[in-house]
């Protein structure tokens, strides 16, 4: 029973799981400032960036064209021509038309891909900090995610030895986000190579890559995703991606992957007794995003690097804090553990990163996400696709509530 007298009783497969908590924070924090307080919310998993025109206008002209019925289950044959071009332009993968597969964000096709392949028991192996989504997905499907810890120490980046000790009979996949929500780092193939040969160990070991932010990179880091560096591991890989990110399409819900066609297949029986076809409209424009010009995405990528270091130099400047410098995506993942249980003015101890977090939202009204939403706590993350004016704000303040705190008494 709940609050409201209902005697709904919840499926034992969402009975553990609540609403993600980087949504709760924002909603508060959303909350906060329509009471008219100054907040500044660094919460959010999106660019700042507007959808390009060109993108834009392909949608318009789609409906004008009455592109707006249900189109084939998985993507259109054009949407599926958009993306095997875009594969092999990009990543040199090869794949036929029936081992790409696109859905309502990249969300969706993982979500696809695990309620296909997993039974009940069934283990994932994920690098953590990881996308808070992640361990839902899998618990949702009835497999069992396998959290590797993955600190600063290897720039939260999985080692083979970890890989290795993670591996059991019963896992179904590794999967791995480069580069990373919510720490930014990134694998090169200096680091892919040594998983790779972990995987060759254990043939039954599937591998999905989330590949989201593969164009958001920094000094010039060279993007690779791991079935190009080893096409052996096509048979037994799914390579995810989507539009989201690159071009600011968050709300349009397009994500698409490449993998063995049955895999696909599966997936394709998945979204017909749920969604259906991505929308028409929100197809045309990836087609548009896909094959059109890209060189907008390196003046983008210019002004998230210059926020990139605006953030890192700022917090490494803040007693008590550190922040490794990412690779890529548009987070921070700074460390606040030479902070806790220190003493807030108002006499409590913070003791977590959760309770740092939300001292920073009580006193200065800067809204950040605890590391524990993430799996590893002792830090904090920054978003920062939105404003200079608005990220120097908020650095000053965080900077202002840190100089506030004492040397605690552990109460
Ligand atoms: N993968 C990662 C690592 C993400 O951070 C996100 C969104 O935040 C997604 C996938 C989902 O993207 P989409 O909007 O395509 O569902």
């Amino acid at each position: 029973m709940n609050g409201t007298g209902s005697s709904f009783r919840p499926a034992r497969r969402i009975e553990e799981l609540g609403v993600s908590e980087i949504l709760q924070i924002t909603a508060h924090a959303a909350a906060r400032k329509r009471e008219g307080r100054p907040v500044v919310i660094l919460g959010a998993g999106e660019p700042d960036f507007d959808t390009p025109d060109h993108i834009k206008e392909a949608a318009i002209a789609a409906i004008r064209r009455g592109e707006t019925k249900y189109t084939a289950l998985d993507g259109s044959p054009e949407m599926k021509r958009a993306i095997r071009d875009k594969f092999r332009r990009e990543n040199e993968l090869d794949f036929a038309q029936n081992e790409v597969t696109a859905a309502a964000g990249a969300k969706q096709i993982l979500y696809n891909a695990m309620m296909a392949s997993l039974n009940e028991g069934d283990e994932v192996v994920i690098p953590t900090p990881c996308w808070t989504s992640y361990f839902d997905i899998v618990r949702i499907a009835g497999g069992v995610p396998v959290a590797v810890p993955c600190g600063a120490e290897t720039g939260f980046r999985l080692t083979p030895e970890a890989l290795e000790a993670a591996i059991t009979p019963k896992t179904r996949w590794l999967l791995v986000n480069s580069p990373s929500n919510p720490t930014g780092s990134a694998y090169g193939e200096e680091h892919y190579r040594p998983l790779i040969e972990v995987l060759h160990r254990h043939p039954h070991v599937w591998l999905m890559v989330d590949d989201m932010y593969e164009h958001i990179v920094y000094d010039g880091f060279r993007f690779v995703t791991p079935v190009a560096l080893d096409p052996s591991l096509k048979n037994r890989s799914l390579t995810v991606n989507g539009v989201s990110k690159a071009y600011a399409m968050t709300g349009w819900r397009l994500g698409y992957a490449g993998g063995p066609a049955a895999l696909i297949a599966g997936m394709a029986v998945v979204q017909s007794q749920s969604t259906s076809c991505p929308s028409s409209v929100t197809q045309a424009a990836s087609i548009a995003a896909l094959d059109g010009p890209q060189d907008f995405l390196a003046s983008r990528r210019e002004s998230f690097a210059a926020r990139r270091n605006l953030v890192v130099d700022a917090l490494n400047a803040i007693p008590g804090l550190s922040c490794r410098t990412p690779e890529g995506a548009f987070y921070t993942f700074a460390s606040c553990e030479g902070l806790l249980g220190r003493r807030a003015p108002d006499g409590r101890t913070l003791r977590t990163d959760r309770e740092f977090c939300a001292y920073l939202l009580d006193a200065v009204d800067v809204a950040v996400v605890p590391g524990a939403a993430f799996g590893l706590s002792g830090y904090f993350r920054i978003s920062y696709a939105t404003s200079h004016e608005e990220l120097r704000q908020a650095l000053d303040r965080i900077a202002q509530a840190c100089s506030l705190l004492t040397e605690g008494h552990t109460a």
